[in-house]
C-alpha cells in the first residue's frame, strides 16, 4: 500500500486542496515485515519459555539461512563482474553519455564519497573512538554486493554477516538495527535526489530560492525514506522532489541514462548508513546488553542449582 497527497482532476497547485490517496503496488511490504517481526519478538520475550519452541525454530532458520548466504558469499564476487560487465557492454558510447551528464555525475560522485568516506567516519570516530577505516575494510564484501546488486535489501545478509563476523558486533544489534536501516536509512539516496533535481531545474531555467533549496532537501529526505532498497527506486520518489519546485514528472528522463549507474554508487553509501549506525547503536548500548545478559545469566543457573 502506498499512500501520498495527489492534486485533484483541476491539477491546483495549492497543496492544501490536494487529497490524500492510496493504492496497492507490487512488492515486499519490508517496513510491514519489519514491524510485525519486532512485534512477534516483544510477545515471544513476554511468553517467556512458552514461546522458546517459536524461538528455537527462528534460530534454526536464521542459522540455516546464514549458511546459504555464505555460500551466496563466495560466488558474489563472480556475480558482480557479470552483473557490471552486462550493463557496461549496454552502453553504445561510455564517453559520450558522460560527457553529457558529467558535472551532474561528478557533483553526484563527490557528495558520496564526501558523506560516506568523510562525514560517516568521522561521526564513528567521535562517538566509539574506533577505528573507522578498519571498519570500512570489514564491510568490503557487503561494499561489493551492493554494488553489484544496486540493492540495499538483497545485500542485507552480506552486511549482517560482516558486521557479526568481521567487526564482532552484537546480533541483537545487528539484527534489529540493520534490516530498518536498509527500509528507511538512505544517505546516498536522498544526496542523489536533492542534486538531481536542482540539476533538473538548472536545465530547465528554473531559478531557485533558498526557500526551495531547503524544500528540495527536506522533501530529498522524505522521498529517500520512502524509497524501498531496490534498484533505481530513488527515481521514482524522485519525483515527489520535482514536484516540489513545480517541474513535471516526466524531467526524470533527463538523467535516467546514469542512473544505473549512479545506483550503485548510492546503494553502496546507504548500505554504509546503515551498518556505521549500527556501529554506533552497538557502542552506545552495550552496558545495556551487558545488563540484560547478566540477568539472563542468573535464572540459568538458578535452574541448574534446582
Ligand atoms: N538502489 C537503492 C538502494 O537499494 C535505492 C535507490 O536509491 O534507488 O539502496
Amino acid at each position: 500500500m502506498r499512500t501520498a497527497l495527489v492534486p485533484p482532476i483541476n491539477g491546483t497547485s495549492n497543496i492544501y486542496q490536494w487529497k490524500i490517496a492510496s493504492e496497492n503496488v507490487d512488492g515486499t511490504n519490508i517496513l510491514g515485515l519489519v514491524v510485525f517481526s519486532a512485534v512477534l519478538g516483544i510477545t515471544l520475550a513476554k511468553m517467556g519459555p512458552q514461546g522458546k519452541p517459536l524461538v528455537d525454530l527462528f534460530d534454526c532458520l536464521a542459522g540455516a539461512m546464514m549458511i546459504i548466504t555464505t555460500w551466496v558469499i563466495w560466488i558474489s564476487p563472480i556475480g558482480v563482474l557479470f552483473l557490471v560487465a552486462s550493463k557496461i557492454l549496454e552502453v553504445d558510447d561510455f564517453e559520450d553519455l558522460i560527457g553529457r551528464l558529467g558535472m551532474y555525475f561528478v557533483t553526484v560522485l563527490v557528495g558520496i564519497v564526501i558523506q560516506g568516506f568523510i562525514i560517516i567516519p568521522i561521526i564513528y570516530l567521535v562517538i566509539t573512538r574506533k577505528n573507522p577505516i578498519t571498519y570500512i575494510a570489514n564491510l568490503g564484501q557487503a561494499i561489493a554486493t551492493a554494488f553489484g546488486t544496486s540493492s540495499s535489501s538483497a545485500t542485507l545478509p552480506v552486511t549482517i554477516r560482516c558486521l557479526e563476523e568481521k567487526s564482532n558486533l552484537d546480533s541483537r544489534i545487528v539484527r534489529f538495527s540493520l534490516p530498518i536501516g536498509a527500509t528507511i536509512n538512505m544517505d546516498g539516496t536522498a544526496l542523489y535526489e536533492a542534486v538531481a533535481a536542482i540539476f533538473i531545474a538548472q536545465i530547465r531555467n528554473v531559478e531557485l530560492s533558498i526557500g526551495n533549496l531547503i524544500a528540495i532537501s527536506i522533501t530529498a529526505t522524505a522521498a529517500s525514506i520512502g524509497a524501498a532498497g531496490i534498484p533505481q527506486a530513488g527515481l521514482v520518489t524522485m519525483v515527489m522532489v520535482l514536484d516540489t519546485v513545480g517541474l513535471p514528472a516526466e524531467d526524470v528522463t533527463l538523467i535516467i541514462a546514469v542512473d544505473w549507474l549512479l545506483d550503485r554508487f548510492r546503494t553502496v553509501i546507504n548500505v554504509m548508513g546503515d551498518a556505521f549506525g549500527a556501529g554506533i547503536v552497538d557502542y552506545l548500548s552495550r552496558k545495556e546488553l551487558q545488563k540484560t545478559d547478566n540477568t539472563e545469566q542468573t535464572p540459568t543457573v538458578t535452574t541448574l542449582r534446582l
